[in-house]
């Protein structure tokens, strides 16, 4: 397989001014073609730095695609850079400029002088009309290899990418159609490196990948197969989510857009349970999300007063309790003293649970983290209640 370097190139990228979207799209788009990916690079407006990239990036990879530069002002380095980096001259391209003069015709205007720089393009190089803007693009073909040049502005990149450069990579690579599936699945109330300790053989496995996201509270775990069809990828995949199943249990909570919210709304709508929720210091966030997974039957409270013990969460359902009827009842408290401190309750006519824990990351991610924590905790008590009301029926 063929693999890839990106060069975008901006100084407005550099200083964070716009964010590349450019780079993640083509590595998208093209890691489904079955190129793979090695470099991303960004490099500032700067003629000999861009040249010195893509020389460097020419010895390592086969095709090197760079986006931006193009423009028509001298400041736009990015035809100079590959000439220079490929040792040759700029030309002017005659059929190039009859472009470009049609397309500002099309606009009802006159191009510049300044036009004229964008159909100079280096010897040798392959032109690729840009009917959507007024930067031509160009391939260089270098041996075995070849750089590619498409403009910054990412509708115009995006649609000369597939309307000529797949096809282009298609035909010199004669790339398969192999396609890539991910199927992810959601864990919680289990650290990253736990994870990693139980499925490492897994993680050094080529086809399908195993690999490992942490937010706060919760961890992805991506498998990924690269196969001739959707159908033999997702099968590649399934006996590695089985055995991820088996190795963490309960832990995993949910696959792909499942999410913890979701997961818990079908169990509460299933059994047709009302959930009474009290919430301290995470504005209003728990409801919200479970409201949006669409469980019916929420009473929600938000209360100003930490809540430090099983006792105070209990005095509180006293008071709410007289106006609201519910069958589970739900706590997560922020200790308003100790901010990376989270409390925990559950309570429902036959169980009581309480947990704290303290979280030890960056302590803006403490709310996402207790409610992360807060819903798993829910989920596998409401299993507990449920599992032995089964057993109990048995
Ligand atoms: P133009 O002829 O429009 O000047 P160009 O090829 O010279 O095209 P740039 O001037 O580098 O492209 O970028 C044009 C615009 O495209 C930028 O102002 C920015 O809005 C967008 N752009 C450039 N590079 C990226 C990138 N990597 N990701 C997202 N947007 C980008
Ligand atoms: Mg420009």
């Amino acid at each position: 397989m063929p693999n890839l370097e990106i060069i975008t190139i901006g100084t407005e990228l550099l200083l964070g001014e716009i964010i590349d979207t450019n780079s993640t799209y083509i590595a998208r788009t093209l890691r489904d073609h079955g190129i793979d990916i090695y470099r991303i690079t960004t490099i500032g407006d700067n003629t000999s730095r861009i040249s010195v990239a893509i020389r460097e990036a020419l010895e390592r990879a086969d095709i090197v695609i760079t986006t931006g530069g193009l423009g028509p002002t001298v400041d736009d380095p990015t035809r100079q850079a590959v000439a220079d980096a490929t040792g040759r001259e700029l030309v002017f391209q005659p059929e190039l400029w009859d472009e470009i003069d049609n397309r500002f015709k099309d606009y009802g205007r006159k191009p510049t002088e300044n036009n004229r720089r964008q159909a100079y393009i280096p010897t040798g190089a392959i032109p690729v009309k840009n009917p959507v803007g007024t930067a031509p693009s160009f391939i260089v073909e270098e041996g075995e290899a070849c750089v590619i040049s498409l403009p910054g502005v990412p509708r115009e990149m995006e649609f000369l990418l597939h309307e000529s450069i797949i096809p282009f990579l298609s035909r010199k690579f004669k790339l398969n159609t192999q396609i890539i599936k991910a199927t992810v699945l959601h864990a919680a109330s289990i650290g990253e490196s736990a994870i990693d300790e139980l499925i490492a053989d897994l993680e050094k496995m080529s086809n399908p990948t195993v690999g490992l996201l942490a937010h706060p509270g919760q961890v992805d775990i991506r498998v990924t197969s690269k196969a001739e069809s959707e159908l033999e990828a997702l099968q590649l995949n399934r006996p590695v989510i089985q055995e991820i199943k088996l190795r963490l249990g309960d832990h995993i909570y949910g696959q792909d857009e499942e999410t913890l919210e979701f997961v818990i709304s079908k169990i509460l709508n299933r059994y047709q349970l009302r959930l009474g929720l009290v919430e301290v210091g995470l504005n209003g966030k728990l409801t919200e999300r479970l409201k949006t997974a669409q469980s019916g039957n929420i009473c929600s409270n938000f209360s100003e007063k930490n809540i430090k013990n099983f006792y105070e969460f209990e005095e509180k359902i006293k008071e709410i309790q007289q106006n609201n009827y519910c069958d589970i009842w739900f706590g997560v408290s922020i200790d308003q003293e100790v901010n990376n401190l989270v409390h925990f309750y559950f309570m429902n006519s036959n169980q009581k649970a309480y947990k704290t824990r303290k979280y030890g990351g960056p302590i803006e991610y403490v709310p996402l983290w207790a409610q992360n924590m807060g819903l798993d905790f829910l989920r596998s008590e409401i299993n507990k209640t449920n599992e032995s009301n089964e057993m109990g029926e048995k």
